[in-house]
């Protein structure tokens, strides 16, 4: 089975891999990056997707890369879902404050798309505080983040943060 995991990806995280690691035992997973978002984007789509493949390629060996594809979406994602025949959606859930904002989603989502379903997964415990907004957030203020975001990322953030 099929599913798209989308999001802003600003940039993928420890915890966007920890919950791939076990989405791919589910499904095949098109992880889908928002060129827009509503939240304020630190990196450009294209450096967004160029993290995304440079994780994946140093996080998983072969045989679970196939289960991998990245893409990038313009607009609505329900538009790119109905496009491509993909209508189930993969999100993480953190904590109580994710759900209602992710209900809201799945609702609208299945409003504009009523074949879509939105399938949950529940972040490991190790990465529930853990957002790229946070990470930004403290590589800004001289923090250590590699335990975070795998070392390509760490690295990309390092230069662009510094290089401001
Ligand atoms: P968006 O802007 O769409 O929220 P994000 O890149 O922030 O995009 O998140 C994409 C998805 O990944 C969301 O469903 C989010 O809940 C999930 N996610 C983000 N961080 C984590 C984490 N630490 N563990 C598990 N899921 C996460």
């Amino acid at each position: 089975m099929k599913a798209v995991y989308p999001g802003s990806f600003d940039p993928i995280t420890n915890g966007h891999l920890d919950l791939l690691e076990r989405a791919i035992l589910l499904f095949d997973v098109t992880i889908a990056v928002a060129a827009d978002s509503p939240k304020s984007i630190l990196f450009s789509v294209e450096e967004r997707i160029a993290m995304v493949r440079e994780a994946i390629g140093s996080h998983f060996n072969l045989s679970e890369r196939k289960r991998l594809s990245v893409v990038r979406f313009d607009g609505l994602l329900v538009t790119y879902l109905k496009q491509t025949g993909k209508p189930v959606i993969l999100r993480g859930l953190r904590a109580v404050s994710d759900y209602e904002y992710e209900l809201q989603l799945a609702h609208m989502n299945r409003r504009l798309f009523p074949e879509v379903e939105t399938v949950f997964l529940v972040a490991s415990p190790q990465y529930s505080f853990l957002s790229s907004s946070l990470v930004k957030e403290v590589i800004r203020l001289g923090g250590d983040i590699s335990s975070m975001v795998p070392k390509p990322v760490e690295t990309r953030l390092k230069a662009k943060i510094v290089g401001r």
